[in-house]
C-alpha cells in the first residue's frame, strides 16, 4: 500500500494483502488465460559430452496489465490453490507441441520440449491419454516430449498417478525428476519410479564451490543416477567455473544463464547457430 495504488507486493504477511494478492493474481491468470497472452519461453539443456542442445525446457510466462511479468513461483501457487492450474496445464501442453510443429524445417527440428507439471495435474485420470493425444493429432513423436515433476510430487503419488507416468514413460515420453535433492525421498525410491532423468536443484551447485559437504552430495546424486540408469541434469549453471566443476563431477547435462536464459521461441534458432560452439568441451 505504501508503494501507491496499482503496484504490487509479492511477500507480505498480512492475511488482507494476501488474500488481495490471491484475488489478483487469480484475476489476472484468468485472463491471460482466456485472452492468450501467456507465453513459453524456453531453456536449451546442454550435453555436456559434445556441447550440443537436444532438448530444453518450456517455462510458462504471465504478464500482468503493465506487461510486467510476474514469476512463476508467484503465479503457479495461486494457479494451483485456485484449480486453474489444469487449464493452464492444457494450455502449456498444447503451446509447446504447437511449437515443436513450428520448429519443423529449422534446426530446431527433433528437438526435445519438457515441460513443468504440477502433482495437481497428475491427479487429472486422463492426464497421460490427454499428453498422448495431443502428441497424435500433431503429428509428434512421444521422444520429443517430456515432464519435469519435483521428487515430492512424484512419490506422494498413488500407485494410480504413478501408473500415468508409467504410461507416459513407456510411450517414449521422457520423465525427469526436477529440483532433485531438496524433498523427502530416499534414493532406494527411485528404483521403483518410472524416471528417465534426475534434475538436481540449483543450490547444491552454488554451494557445492564452497562447501564439500554439498559437492559430496552432488557426487552421490550422480553416481546412484548413473548405477540405476538415469541420466542427471544439474540446473543453474551460471560461471566456467561451475561448468568445469559439473563435468569433472560426470553430469551428463547441463542447464543454466552460463549457456543460455531462457528466451522466447523465436530466437531459439539463432541462438543454436551462434552459441553453442562456445560450450564445445
Ligand atoms: P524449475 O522447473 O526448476 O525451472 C528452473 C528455474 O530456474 C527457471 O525459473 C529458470 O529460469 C531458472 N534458471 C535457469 N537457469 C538458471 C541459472 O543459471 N541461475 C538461476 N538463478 N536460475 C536459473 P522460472 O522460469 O522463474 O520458473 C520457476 C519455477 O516455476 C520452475 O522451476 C517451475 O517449478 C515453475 N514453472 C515454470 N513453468 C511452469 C509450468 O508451465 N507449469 C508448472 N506447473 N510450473 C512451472
Ligand atoms: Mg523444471
Ligand atoms: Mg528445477
Ligand atoms: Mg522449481
Amino acid at each position: 500500500k505504501d508503494k501507491g495504488k496499482n503496484s504490487i507486493c509479492f511477500y507480505t504477511s498480512d492475511i488482507n494483502d494476501r488474500l488481495l494478492h490471491y484475488q489478483r493474481i487469480t484475476a489476472l491468470l484468468r485472463s491471460a488465460v482466456a485472452s492468450g497472452s501467456l507465453q513459453l519461453h524456453f531453456q536449451p539443456q546442454i550435453d555436456l559430452n559434445d556441447g550440443e542442445m537436444r532438448s530444453c525446457e518450456a517455462l510458462l510466462r504471465c504478464f500482468d496489465e503493465n506487461s510486467q511479468a510476474v514469476p512463476p513461483d508467484v503465479f503457479i501457487p495461486v494457479a494451483e490453490k485456485s484449480g486453474l492450474i489444469n487449464r493452464i496445464g492444457d494450455w502449456v501442453i498444447e503451446a509447446a507441441c504447437k511449437q515443436l510443429v513450428a520448429w519443423k524445417g529449422t534446426a530446431l527440428e527433433g528437438v526435445r520440449v519438457d515441460i513443468n507439471l504440477s502433482g495437481k495435474q497428475l491427479t487429472n485420470q486422463h492426464l497421460a491419454d490427454q499428453i498422448l493425444q495431443t502428441l497424435h493429432n500433431h503429428d509428434l513423436p512421444p521422444s520429443q516430449f517430456g515432464v519435469e515433476l519435483t521428487e515430492n510430487e512424484v512419490i506422494g503419488g498413488d500407485e494410480e498417478q504413478i501408473g500415468q507416468l508409467e504410461r507416459l514413460k513407456n510411450a517414449g515420453v521422457h520423465i525427469s525428476i526436477d529440483d532433485f535433492g531438496t524433498g523427502y525421498s530416499s534414493l532406494v525410491y527411485l528404483r521403483k519410479l518410472p524416471v528417465c532423468s534426475l534434475k538436481i536443484d540449483r543450490s547444491f551447485l552454488h554451494h557445492a564451490m564452497e562447501n564439500d559437504s554439498d559437492m559430496a552430495i552432488m557426487q552421490a546424486i550422480i553416481t546412484v543416477g548413473h548405477s540405476l540408469g538415469l541420466s542427471v541434469v544439474v540446473e543453474g549453471v551460471e560461471t566456467t567455473e561451475q561448468d568445469k566443476l559439473v563435468k569433472m563431477l560426470g553430469c551428463d547435462l547441463a542447464q543454466g544463464f552460463l549457456y543460455a536464459r531462457p528466451m522466447p521461441a523465436d530466437l531459439m534458432p539463432s541462438y543454436l547457430t551462434d552459441m553453442v560452439r562456445i560450450t564445445k568441451p
